[in-house]
């Protein structure tokens, strides 16, 4: 019903706003050309913005680059191939930016966009000044106000259909992971490089397009103009104002704020940039979701009777049409956890990982040194140790966290030590946290379909929903599937973090302290969990505290002790051996 709407009222809304030069009234076509362009911009911002949380303050840089391309190339090139070319530059200058900055997070980066925005301007004009030998350049054409107005009406078709595309895509997801959680996401095998960096191309070139169509508005175009820090502000305070991966957002956002900034201009030109200062912090504490993440807020304080919607709110998606579970296609029993009744493990099958002599140091602290082991496809593999020893390191060398300072990993016989994350996940390897890490604002059914997806076994978004529905059911939380994480209790966002692993459908699974925090009666279900896994053929790793889970689910184990190896063998045998004995003297907690 909503998209109904949504589909009739944008055409439809677009028709009318381009009917406005007819009114013969140029004032009207110049508040028009404005609003179009921020709400192009607000889009294209928030679109990249909106699901990874990276607020960029680089808007100007890549509007000015637009527009200097007009301003210095429209006597030699045709109109018609600046626009590519203009966002051919922005397209690679924010590749650029995003290789070198996209590493860094938060405050950071917004901090350097900024300044790369200066920069360039700076670059500019110290360009012009000194090789071209003036300030500004005039860009003298016969493209009328009405002309561009029409022209950026397009482009916000466009841009919001695109965004709209993306946010309905498996790149959608990918973005909004990333803004979630960086490190899990890559660990479900998103390539979060380059999600982030081909999408702030994209955005960027957006970005630039606008400028080189506006530029002509100015006939003389100097750095001040083209890369005015309130081109970098006003996106984000628009897609703020608006709400932030909203449809509707940066035009609820853009219209009223033009008008008003317009109006203010008009009226307090010295004070203006103060005025819109202050309007972003009020936006911010007095509206945080945005003006229509807050009209449904004030409906519902009209109508308390109305239940809270047991559906996600915002965020989620894909996982709005819950189709239920397909029978599996390739019903396939066996490693991959998904399905059916599985073969009686084979604890002497080949070597599935092969570890030798890993060695990772923080500083002068070596948590992990010179160790040694090979597990077997099919047998559950523990690492056991007092804390600090070494046991998450280990793991977080194995799924591509650290690189290993020495020693060689080989998964199926290839080395892996050098890998990103995401590549290790791709092959086969998944993983779970010590600390619980799951998005809070992501459905169920969100965590586990990526995996699904970027593990490569899914073709298309159907059929990893359809895995994803299945796994989640397995693991008994057929019911939950349009929950968002952060409502479950501990032990069902455990299970969530197990099912988001398994629909990577991997070959070794890598479980840091999963039973740990659980009640007694919650552990008992999740021994039986990992029961059944090992009773498909699953080959495990398991971090465990508890000695009676070792005993019960361990077919080997390695003891380690401040980074190194102590013993190795059968729990029984190992939890015998006096070294072991001795180093647990103290922790007797649950031995
Ligand atoms: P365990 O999981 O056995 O409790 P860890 O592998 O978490 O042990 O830690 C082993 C040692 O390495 C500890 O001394 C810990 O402080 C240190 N360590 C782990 N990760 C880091 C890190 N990212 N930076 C610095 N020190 C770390
Ligand atoms: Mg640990």
């Amino acid at each position: 019903m909503a998209s109904l709407v949504r589909t009739i009222a944008l055409p439809l809304l677009l028709a009318l706003a381009a009917l406005v030069p007819f009114a013969n009234n140029d004032f009207y076509v110049a508040l028009g050309v404005s609003i179009a362009m921020y709400a192009i911009l607000a889009t294209a911002w928030g679109t990249f913005a909106g699901p990874t949380k990276y607020i960029s303050l680089a808007t100007a840089a890549f509007f000015g680059v637009g527009a200097y391309t007009v301003g210095l190339f429209y006597e030699k090139v045709p109109m018609l191939l600046l626009y590519p070319l203009a966002a051919l530059i922005a397209a690679v200058l924010a590749v650029f930016v995003g290789l070198t900055t996209l590493r860094i997070q938060g405050m950071y980066f917004t901090i350097f966009t900024f300044g790369l925005a200066e920069l360039i301007r700076q670059l500019m004009t110290w360009y012009q000044r000194n090789v071209s030998g003036s300030v500004g350049v005039y860009i003298l054409t016969d493209i009328s106000a009405r002309r561009i107005y029409w022209s950026l009406l397009v482009v916000l078709a466009l841009t919001l259909f695109g965004s709209w595309l993306l946010s309905r895509s498996r790149w959608g997801l990918a973005l909004l992971m990333i803004g979630e959680d960086e490190l899990a996401a890559r660990h479900s095998g998103v390539r979060t490089t380059a999600v982030k960096v081909i999408t702030l191309a994209a955005t960027s070139a957006v970005m630039a397009v606008v400028g080189a169509i506006v530029a002509p508005r100015w006939t003389y175009l100097d750095p001040s103009i083209a890369f005015n820090p309130t081109l970098s502000f006003m996106p984000a305070v628009i897609a703020l104002l608006g709400g932030m991966q909203r449809f509707w957002g940066p035009l609820a956002g853009a219209i009223p704020l033009v008008i008003l900034f317009d109006q203010l201009n008009a009226r307090f030109p010295t004070s203006y940039t103060l005025i819109l200062g202050l309007l972003f912090m009020v936006i911010v504490f007095v509206l945080p979701d945005g003006i229509l993440g807050f009209l449904p807020k004030l409906q519902r304080r009209h109508a308390p009777a109305a239940p809270a919607p047991a559906t996600a709110p915002s965020t989620g998606t894909l996982s709005a049409p819950v189709t239920p579970a397909a029978p599996a296609r390739h019903a396939s029993p066996g490693v991959d956890g998904t399905s059916g009744p599985a073969p009686v493990p084979t604890p002497n099958g080949a070597t599935l990982l092969e570890v030798r002599g890993l060695r990772k140091a923080f500083g002068g602290i070596v948590a992990v040194d010179d160790l040694s082991f090979s597990i077997r496809e099919g047998e559950v593999f523990g690492i056991i140790g007092p804390n600090g020893s070494g046991k998450t390191t280990v793991l977080n060398v194995i799924s591509g966290v650290y690189e290993p300072d020495r020693g060689e990993i080989l998964f199926l016989g290839r080395p892996i030590a050098a890998k990103a994350p995401e590549e290790i996940a791709r092959l086969g390897i998944a993983r779970t946290f010590q600390l619980v890490r799951v998005y809070p604002s992501l459905t169920c059914l969100d965590h586990v379909i990526p995996a699904a997806l970027f593990g490569g076994h899914a073709r298309t978004l159907t059929e990893a929903r359809d895995h994803a529905v299945q796994i989640l059911e397995e693991l008994g939380m057929g019911g939950m599937l349009a929950i968002p994480a952060g409502q479950l209790n501990f032990i069902d966002q455990k299970r969530l973090e197990l099912a988001r692993a398994l629909a990577l459908r991997p070959k070794l699974l890598l479980l840091d302290e999963w039973l740990a925090g659980l009640n007694p009666s919650e552990m008992v279900i999740g021994m039986e969990l990992i029961e059944s896994l090992r009773g498909r053929g699953m080959t495990i790793v398991l971090i465990e505290h508890l000695m009676q889970a070792v005993r019960r689910l361990c077919d080997r184990c390695i003891v380690m002790s401040f980074g190194q190896k102590i013993a190795e063998g059968e729990p029984e045998a190992v939890l015998r051996d006096p070294e072991v004995v001795r180093v647990y003297l103290g922790e007797a907690d649950d031995a």
